[in-house]
């Protein structure tokens, strides 16, 4: 198999075997990578929006640290009963969302532990809630894994389950759990967790009802090549049938503060290599983010010239890859400098990748220095200190 042969076919938009994205991404040069993957971006987004690349205001509202699912790489969970588990009060999760929306959020993104103590009917008050105090608010929450907890909880199979939260105003599941699918490395790090299948296959459900998702990776716990590149094909088969993911958001697995021993973090260039072969071999998958919360964000902007569109988001609120040792933050402002210094007009999405505000105009850009990533338990700062760090 000709390297070139094969990367002039991906950047012309011709499907690729998971065995020659497999080539690609061991042996292509890293700059020819990246243009190819630049170019099926490029077409993807003709028009308009080709020198655009989008960010999101949104805030992750984790209800409770409490779980039973122990991943090893977690170093945000409490077993239960542990002192130092908690739950939040449905009052306190209302008054996140009001923050949220007073600092410009338009989603959010409720995630949580396994916790035995919350049923169906807990999420259930909890969505209804706030779609009815703030329905300006998208809920892109929870995920197949949440599914697959809830079910067993309340002794509901996948379909009733997404159906139930549907009807309580859930918008979007959030892909969290994917992890990786792959059978060895997903047990070695997650072995109480949901196998790969099941993960696709309730995504699958929810797609059929009407819900669509994201799907992620988080690359680094000891998959080899060929196990990342699996993960890709799984999500990708599924995608043919259903349409249903979005967009497609690897990340590197931050190594603090957990149960996985020896694991080492993907560098930037396996990271910048696996951006830029997602994007050629998803040729059914819209949208592509790139990670600044992992992998800083150099490499962040760096993403929008191996085939990504998308930095994510603010993050008004995020505490569990943050528990992992993830120290970067940012802010709107800094997203917006980050994407005009890759060469691309910034502009903020919805959860549906529509633009809100197309920033063509640096002298127009937002200077509210409140709209900033904030990581920990507690609550969001609203202080003049925090106003200006
Ligand atoms: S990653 Fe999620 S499911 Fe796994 S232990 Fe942490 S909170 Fe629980």
């Amino acid at each position: 198999m000709a390297i070139r042969t094969v990367l002039d076919r991906a950047a012309d938009g011709g499907r690729i075997t998971a065995d020659e994205a497999l080539l690609l991404y061991t042996e292509a040069p890293l700059h020819a990578l990246g243009q190819a993957a630049d170019a099926v971006r490029r077409r993807r987004f003709a028009g308009d929006s080709v020198d655009i690349a989008t960010y999101i205001i949104d805030r992750n509202i984790n209800y409770t640290n409490v779980c039973v699912t122990a991943c090893k790489f977690c170093a945000f969970y409490r077993a239960p009963n542990h002192s130092e588990g908690w739950t939040h009060s449905l009052e306190e999760i209302l008054r996140r969302c009001g923050e949220a929306v007073d600092l410009g959020a338009t989603q959010i993104m409720l995630q949580g532990g396994h916790s035995p103590e919350l049923g169906i009917e807990w999420y259930e008050r909890a969505f209804a809630a706030i779609k009815s105090g703030y329905p300006q608010l998208t809920l892109h929450s929870l995920g197949a894994s949440e599914v697959v907890h809830i079910g067993r909880t309340s002794d509901l199979d996948h379909a009733t389950v997404i159906s139930r939260l549907k009807a309580a105003g859930l918008d979007s599941f959030a892909g969290a759990g994917a992890e990786i699918l792959v059978d060895r490395p997903r047990t070695a790090i997650a072995p109480l967790k949901e196998p790969g299948h099941v993960w696709l296959d309730v995504m699958e459900t929810a797609h059929g009802l009407g819900l669509e998702s994201t799907a992620t990776f988080m690359m680094g716990t000891g998959e080899t090549n060929a196990e990342r590149i699996e993960h890709l094909r799984m999500i990708r088969d599924v995608q043919d049938r259903t349409g249903g993911f979005r967009s497609f958001i690897p990340w590197t697995y931050q190594p603090e503060n957990n149960h996985l021993k020896g694991r080492t973090q993907a560098t930037s260039l396996e990271y910048l290599r696996m951006v830029a072969v997602a994007r050629l071999f998803f040729d059914n998958v819209n949208h592509l983010q790139g990670s600044w919360l992992t992998t800083g964000k150099d490499i962040g902007q760096l993403t929008l010239h191996f085939g990504a569109d998308d930095l994510g988001s603010v993050m008004l609120e995020e505490n569990v890859v943050s528990s992992a040792g993830a120290r970067h933050r940012s802010n709107r402002a800094e997203l917006i400098e980050l994407i005009r210094g890759a060469g691309r007009v910034p502009a903020q999405r919805d959860t549906l990748y529509r633009h809100l505000v197309v920033h063509r105009d640096p002298a127009q850009d937002p200077v509210d220095h409140r709209v900033h990533s904030h990581f920990s338990s507690t609550a969001l700062t609203l202080t003049p200190a925090a106003a200006a760090s």
